[in-house]
């Protein structure tokens, strides 16, 4: 039998989100419920909600950032029981063949994988995401949360967190290597309290200094704002990585140059307009332009782990299902400090 899971979503692209009823399907053997707890406001669901990314299969319930309990198990399901303190992040499913899912980075899935929302899974069913009370995912797509991490600071982790922890891992951030975090949001904070942790020295790239103490605090040894001319003088040829969050469009060019010899400038900030960079910028210091998607099951998990070893979770805002519009509103106007999370006992 199907469950009907309340939820919060948006039913056009123009339209404010709204409470819905959803079904979730019927447990297949491999199939975790989840009573969600806690799910986390991305971008990226502002970014889809709104068409700003394409046509969307309306309605759409947004949230890849789950977190909760283990309410019922499959037959077949091995790695998780009823009472388990899990996640889902961003993929619900992927092709599980291809190389890039063998080698663990379904993120990659030359197939596409599954996205937890507004995407059509193997069997043709509209996936529909966490602001809602239940979910269910094959158990391969879930993550165990660590006992020292609230599930709502968890929550985020589970895209803010291993967006930004992938690229950190990836380019080796580190003791030694100078990182900068270009834009202080949901993703952007992650960033600076994982390279931090890493053993990194880290900048702070925010508009302005507003959020200079915040940032400190965080874990960054630097803070300059993009405002001011200065900043790109004075942080000339300085970083051996940059990770731009920034979920709009950014000059480039300015940004390029503050890498030093072979720096990499990784964007994970997805803007609906393109971004463009002169080639000047990139051969004259032999520097890398690269993008970074989430990260695999995994390394998710790798993170989830890290993060509570170092009593690393998200600096959020606990706010009723009611107030997700307001929310929205708040993100565009880069007013969060520094995740919405939906208590979704309110919805
Ligand atoms: P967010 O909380 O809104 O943070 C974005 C930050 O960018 C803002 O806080 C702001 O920081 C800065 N910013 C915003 N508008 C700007 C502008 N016009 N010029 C310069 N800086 C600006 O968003 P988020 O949830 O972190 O997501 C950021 C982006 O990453 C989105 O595009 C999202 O879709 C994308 N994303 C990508 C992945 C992936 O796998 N690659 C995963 C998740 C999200 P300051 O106030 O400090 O300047
Ligand atoms: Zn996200
Ligand atoms: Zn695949």
């Amino acid at each position: 039998m199907t469950l009907t899971a309340r939820a919060y979503g948006a039913p056009a692209p123009a339209a404010p989100l709204v409470p819905l009823s959803i079904e979730r399907r019927e447990l297949r053997p491999h199939d975790v419920l989840i009573e969600i707890e806690y799910a986390g406001i991305c971008h990226s669901d502002i970014h889809t909600v709104r068409g700003e990314w394409g046509e969307q299969p309306y309605p759409v319930v947004p949230g890849h950032e789950i977190a909760g309990v283990v309410a019922e198990v499959g037959a077949e399901v091995t790695r998780y029981v009823v009472g388990d303190r899990v996640g889902v992040g961003c993929m619900v499913d992927s092709c599980r063949e291809c190389a890039p899912c063998l080698a663990g980075q379904q993120q990659y899935c030359e197939n596409g994988f599954t996205g937890t929302y507004a995407n059509t899974d193997k069997r043709g069913e509209v996936t529909q995401g966490g602001y809602s009370t239940h979910i269910v995912v094959t158990e391969d797509f879930v993550l165990r949360i660590p006992d020292g991490l609230g599930l709502d600071v968890a929550a985020p982790l589970l895209c803010a967190g291993i967006t930004t922890y992938s690229p950190l891992r990836h380019w080796s951030a580190g003791p030694g290597k100078r990182v900068a975090i270009v834009g202080l949001g949901g993703l952007g904070h992650m960033g600076v309290k994982l390279a931090h942790a890493m053993g990194a020295e880290v900048t702070v790239l925010s508009q302005s200094l507003k959020k200079r103490e915040d940032g400190l605090r965080l874990g960054a040894d630097d803070y300059h704002a993009t405002a001011d001319p200065e900043t790109f003088k004075e942080l000339r040829r300085s970083f051996d990585l940059i990770v731009n969050t920034v979920s709009a469009q950014i000059p480039l060019d300015a940004y390029l140059a503050l890498l030093k010899w072979e720096g990499t400038l990784v964007s994970v900030g997805l803007p609906p307009e393109p971004l463009s960079l002169r080639a000047g910028a990139l051969i004259s210091r032999r520097r890398s332009f690269a993008g970074s998607n989430i990260g695999g099951i995994a390394e998710t998990q790798e993170m989830l782990d890290f993060c509570a070893e170092h009593g690393i979770g998200a600096e959020i805002e606990v706010i009723p299902g009611s107030y997700v519009n307001e929310a929205y509103e708040r993100v565009l106007a880069s007013d969060v400090r520094y995740r919405f999370v939906i208590d979704v006992a309110t919805i």
